[in-house]
Parts: C-alpha cells; structure tokens; sequence
C-alpha cells in the first residue's frame, strides 16, 4: 500500500477531532489496524481517550515524545495522532517514516498558537503533506468563521491548556480588532 500524510487544522473548538475521529472510525469499519496517539501532556479530560468538544471519543495512547509513535506503530495500517502541536519537532520525520512504511497518517492540531503564530511541528508537517484540511469555528464575537484561537485569559505563557475559560475563537476582523471594515 502506498502511505500518505493528511493534516487537519485549525483553531480551538473547530472540529479537528471531530474530523479526526471521523476518519478514524471509518478506517476501523473498513477493519484496518488503526492506532491513535495523544501527547502525555493533553490530560484534559481524560488520560487515554481522545474526545472532542461535542463529547465524541476514541482511546489512544498517550507518548511523551514522537520517537515513540514509530515504536508503538508495528503492524499498523492507519496512525492517528491529535494535539500534535505539543509534540517536538521529530514528529515531521516519524511522519515521513510512516508514510513511507505503507502507512495512512492523519496529524490533527492547532495551526497557530494564541499569538496567531504557526505552532510546533504543524506547519513543517503542512509543508510535506499530501492533504491538508483547515476546519474553522464561529467566532465568538460576531459568529463569523474563526480560524484563530484569542486568549481570554491574562496568561503569557505559550502552552496553557485550557479551555472555554481560557480561549474565544475568533475570525480575523475580531482577532484583530480591526474597524476599517
Ligand atoms: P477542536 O479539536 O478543533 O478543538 P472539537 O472537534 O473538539 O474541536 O470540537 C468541535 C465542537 O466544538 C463543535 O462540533 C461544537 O459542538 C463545539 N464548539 C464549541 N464552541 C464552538 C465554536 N466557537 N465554534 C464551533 N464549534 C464550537
Ligand atoms: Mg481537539
Ligand atoms: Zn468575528
């Protein structure tokens, strides 16, 4: 089989999970071996499942660094990794590996951090994919499509997990309060 790279991405609450577990569970009907990994950071709502903002879920295994993504992938035909921003920076080449064994890589996370800058590994892996997917979320100002993630909270630091309390996805006009249009 030939392998491939598809990105998902996007802003918080977008639905790159919800796209992401929506390939996956297609790729589990048509029986393939399907492994999901989560970086061991993302404890947001529970240790192993990957769950979606509308409480949609499937388990993964959650990894501290991407090498071991290619350790846990014997055999696999579909890997599914989520949040991948928070991975290092192997992860592009773990892709590139998997892709090349035969393997099927979908890689869901955020395009741009808070500071509307490209985040982690995502924009490297955007760069080599043969498929890339931007999902977008209604803005919370003014409920046009959203593709940036603005920081509610005071916090200044880059990696905040956090949720509604912490985050607003915005459209650009919003994001940056732009008035000349
Ligand atoms: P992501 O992984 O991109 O953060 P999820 O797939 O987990 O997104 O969640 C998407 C779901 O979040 C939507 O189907 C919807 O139910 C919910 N949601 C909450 N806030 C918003 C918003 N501002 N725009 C769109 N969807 C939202
Ligand atoms: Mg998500
Ligand atoms: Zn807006």
């Amino acid at each position: 089989a030939y392998g491939s790279i598809e990105v998902i991405c996007g802003s918080m609450f977008s639905g790159k999970t919800e796209e992401l577990i929506r390939r996956l569970k297609r790729a589990q009907y048509a029986k393939l071996h399907v492994e999901i990994f989560k970086p061991a950071v993302d404890k947001r709502y529970d240790d192993r499942l990957v769950v979606s903002h509308d409480s949609n879920s499937i388990p993964s295994t959650p990894v501290e660094h991407s090498s071991s993504i290619l350790l846990l992938s014997n055999d696999t035909q579909v890997v599914g990794i989520d949040e991948a921003q928070f991975f290092d920076e192997g992860l592009t080449e773990v892709c590139v590996n998997l892709a090349n064994k035969g393997i099927r890589v979908i890689v869901a996370g955020l395009d741009m951090d808070f500071k509307a800058q490209p985040f982690g590994p995502i924009p490297h892996i955007m760069a080599i994919a043969e498929h890339v997917t931007k999902v977008h979320a209604v803005c919370m100002q003014c409920g046009a499509p959203a593709n940036y993630s603005f920081r509610t909270s005071t916090d200044t630091k880059t990696v905040l997990l956090g949720e509604k309390e912490a985050y607003e996805a915005r459209c650009r006009r919003c994001y940056y309060n732009l008035t000349n249009y």
